[in-house]
């Protein structure tokens, strides 16, 4: 076994790979960027390596820099992750001249499936079932549009290079094929510097079953059965599950001996996935293979109590897999949500930002948290915007479902949007619980599981302004650290006795008032929509409150944090939900203001380039039309119009660099 393993990747995978590597007594050697200076994963391995500016093509892109880190350290090793340079069949190369072992398969096996439309040629030929296509070599526009009205519409179009959902399209009619084809393209260039695409007749109501394959250099191969992963937005997985919903045992081993053959054609080891696409009726095709460590690997080393990491390991020092097929068998059912800093009401939208406020759920026998940040770290527009993935393992389905809708609606973070609350709903969702799985379900229950909040409750209104007393109290001259505060003695919350304050809040549209009556013992009345509540609140020991409202105690978190717009917003966690509040102080005028003024303007809610125009001085808009593109993230945000107006002035053009918060678009007001 190896003695020393350099990670070349960040984030919650390099953290992952770094904790079995600990547990089997190797030391590890982290990379990092500019950006990643102060990140998790460096400061868990045991040595770590500046390699670069913050752009991954700068960093954690550049094959050379890496392997020159593993040589200056001594490392033995190259453990990949994900991403990145994981499936570079050149950067495997430069390993294995630099007498390194990069911890995955051999060059000519990432080569063959390195383009799907390759892929797709080797599984033909070894008989394994393909969707109706296109994946040849000719790519003039004119033959792919007649390809796909011969396949029959709706089709997929894909990058052959593609991977993390980038570069794809779904085309619905001939009319929109050469726009879908040059947007395809566009994305496959800027993602994987290739934009050969193949063309698929599209699916409708499938599932995405993938089987997790492992070889070793010793002739053996085998399956660690399936992941459903059909939950998707953008055709990337958010949830992912194993076993499949369903899945009988004779489909699971036809499906596991194609994924089997489909590795052994290519000479595989190591960890491999499988991708099948599968009808409602079962019948399925292959559709890509990922020649790497996959994000969803969790669940199968749940149901199977197996580490693949230490797989990978053993494997790429030369030994054998450490269980045979039928030593392998499936305990219960798991389940992995990917929790995202991005925002679901705003198409999926990356949202970065400083994690002011994070609380992921606590690990336990049967709960995994695999996260690379801490609250306090940057959510920075560099690098995928994954949070944390949790992963939950139980006796059944349901009871895994409704363990994790708990689970996400107790998970609180403050300082990026995230696509938690959606990973409730769909966890909690009677149809998703009821085993109805494809990827279309997220657009199909969009209305439920979007659904616009109800107006804040009084609970949440109340522990808010509770929140806000106790910052007010804390602020106060004569409270921090005085020994005579009532504070600590929680029987008077002023030295005065009776006093009132007042507290006013925006929900949304509506303004609500608060006021807050000093009680001489300690307790407060608030006056809320509902009527008038008493309550008490104290700090509880981890920075959360502990309140009593109207007879009941509970802890709550209250996180206050300054908007773009300079006005300060109140997340309130409660009861598994979360809710914002715009706190309105009377005394700033400004908040005002600043508020009216950015209904007039469209800003820009990323760092990214404009790569298309779609209004000019002087037009009229109405709400929701699409204004402009913005390339960010390595993947296309169409931005539309915030209200109805007229266009008063387009501050910058085609090509051009914006920052976040950049004023785009400016409008003329349109209600004077
Ligand atoms: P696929 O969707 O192809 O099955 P996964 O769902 O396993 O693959 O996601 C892996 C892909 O997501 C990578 O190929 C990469 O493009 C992207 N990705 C996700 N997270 C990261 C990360 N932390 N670092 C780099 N790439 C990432
Ligand atoms: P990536 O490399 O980005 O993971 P895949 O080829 O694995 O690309 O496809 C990603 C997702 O797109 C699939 O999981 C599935 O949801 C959807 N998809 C792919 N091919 C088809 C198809 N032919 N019909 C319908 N949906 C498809
Ligand atoms: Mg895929």
């Amino acid at each position: 076994m190896f003695s020393k393993i350099l990670i070349a990747n960040r984030g919650e995978i390099a953290c992952r790979v770094i904790k079995t590597a600990r547990r089997l007594g190797i030391k590890t050697v982290a990379v990092y960027s500019d950006a990643d200076a102060e990140a998790r994963h460096v400061a868990m391995a045991d040595e770590a390596i500046h390699i670069g500016p913050s752009p991954a093509r700068e960093s954690y892109l550049v094959a050379d820099k890496i392997v020159d880190a593993a040589k200056r350290t001594g490392a033995e090793a190259i453990h990949p992750g994900y991403g990145f340079l994981s499936e570079n069949a050149g950067f495997a190369e430069a390993c294995a001249k630099a007498g390194i072992v990069f911890i995955g398969p051999p060059t000519a096996a990432i080569r063959a499936m390195g383009s799907k439309s390759e892929a797709k040629k080797i599984m033909e030929k070894a008989g394994v079932p393909l969707v109706p296509g296109y994946h040849g070599d000719d790519q003039s526009p004119e033959l792919l549009a007649k390809e796909a009205k011969r396949i029959g519409f709706p089709v997929l179009i894909k990058a052959s290079a593609g991977g993390g959902g980038k570069g794809m399209r779904v085309v619905e009619g001939a009319a929109k094929f050469a726009d879908a084809l040059a947007g395809a393209k566009r994305e496959a260039k800027a993602s994987f510097a290739d934009d050969h695409v193949l063309i698929e007749k599209y699916l409708t109501r499938p599932r995405h079953i993938e089987i997790q394959v492992f070889a070793d250099t010793h002739g053996n191969c085998l399956y660690l059965f399936e992941r459903d992963c059909s939950i998707q937005r953008r055709h990337q997985k958010v949830i992912e599950e194993a076993p499949a919903p369903d899945m009988d045992p004779a489909r699971r081993k036809a499906m596991g001996d194609a994924a089997v053959a489909a590795a052994k054609a290519i000479g595989y080891v190591g960890a491999g996935t499988v991708e099948f696409i599968a009808d409602q009726d079962g019948t399925f095709y292959f559709m890509e293979m990922n020649t790497r460590l996959q994000v969803e690997h969790p669940v199968t080393e749940a149901i199977t109590g197996q580490d693949l990491v230490e797989w990978q390991l053993v494997v790429a020092a030369g030994r054998k897999m450490p269980r045979s097929q039928d030593q392998l068998a499936i305990d219960g059912h798991a389940v992995e949500v990917r929790l995202y800093a991005e925002d679901p009401a705003r198409n999926f939208l990356p949202s970065t930002g400083t994690l002011v406020h994070l609380r992921l759920p606590e690990e336990g026998p049967n709960i995994r948290v695999d996260t690379g940040v801490r609250e306090g770290d940057t959510v920075t527009p560099f690098y995928d915007p994954m949070i944390a993935k949790v992963i939950v393992h139980d006796r059944d389905r349901t009871s895994a479902m409704r363990r994790m809708a708990v689970l996400m609606g107790e998970t609180e973070v403050v300082g990026v949007t995230t696509n938690a609350g959606l990973l409730k709903a769909l966890c909690a969702h009677p149809a998703f619980v009821g085993g109805e799985v494809d990827t279309g379900f997220i657009e199909r229950h969009h209305d439920q599981l979007f659904a616009k909040p109800a107006p804040a409750s009084d609970r949440t209104i109340a522990i808010a302004t509770l929140a806000r007393l106790v910052e007010w109290h804390d602020a106060a001259p004569s409270s921090p650290g005085d020994p005579y505060s009532p504070w600590g003695a929680q029987n008077g919350f002023r030295l005065l006795g009776e006093g009132h304050d007042e507290v006013r809040w925006k929900d949304g549209e509506r303004e609500v008032t608060v006021q807050a009556y000093h009680r001489r013992d300690g307790s407060i009345g608030l006056t809320l929509p509902g009527g008038t509540l008493e309550a008490r609140v104290r700090h509880a020991d981890d920075g959360r409150l502990a309140v009593l409202l109207a007879g009941e105690t509970f802890t709550a978190a209250a996180v206050p944090r300054a908007a773009n717009d300079g006005g300060v917003d109140y997340t309130v966690f409660a009861d598994g939900n979360q809710r914002r509040l715009r706190l309105v102080d009377p005394l700033d005028v400004t908040q005002y203001e600043a508020v009216g003024a950015s209904e007039g303007s469209m800003r820009s809610p990323l760092p990214g380039k404009i790569i298309d125009l779609r209004v000019k001085v002087g037009d009229t808009v109405s709400k929701g039309q699409a204004l402009l593109v913005l390339e960010a993230m390595k993947m296309e945000h169409t931005l539309t119009a915030p209200a109805d107006g007229k266009v008063k002035a387009v501050r910058y053009g085609i090509g051009e660099q914006v920052a976040e918060g950049a004023e785009l678009v400016e409008f003329d007001d349109t209600e004077s």
